[in-house]
């Protein structure tokens, strides 16, 4: 496989600013090695008698409205707060993304749903 790189010389501020924050991003998430802070959290809630729920990765958390469920198409990981004019919404990526999830890990525990 081969990587392509961005070429600073050409590549627009804009979208070198979104790489760099994906590249930022996926390297946090590496060297926080994600696999065993699940195996934690695991021992963890079984520790304590709990469920851990876990989600698809792909779940839409950032790009869901809380307020009224509608998922949009894009959100780059630059844009930290974003409109939904149909529902007027206003979001923080983050606490909608914790509003999602919270919201999802109830409905799998208390109905058992498939998400
Ligand atoms: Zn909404």
């Amino acid at each position: 496989m081969v990587k392509k790189r961005c070429d600073p010389a050409t590549t627009p501020a804009r979208l070198r600013n979104a790489h760099q924050e994906t590249t930022k991003h996926a390297r946090a998430i590496s060297d926080a090695n994600w696999g065993e802070l699940v195996r934690q959290l695991e021992y963890k809630a079984d520790w304590y008698g709990r469920e851990l729920i876990t989600l698809d990765r792909y779940f839409p958390s950032s790009k869901r409205c809380s307020n009224c469920g509608h998922v949009v198409e894009k959100l780059p990981l630059n844009i930290r707060e974003w409109d939904y004019q149909e529902c007027g919404s206003h979001h923080d990526r983050d606490i909608n993304a914790s509003i999602n999830i919270l919201a999802a890990g109830l409905a799998v525990s208390a109905c058992g749903a498939r998400l």
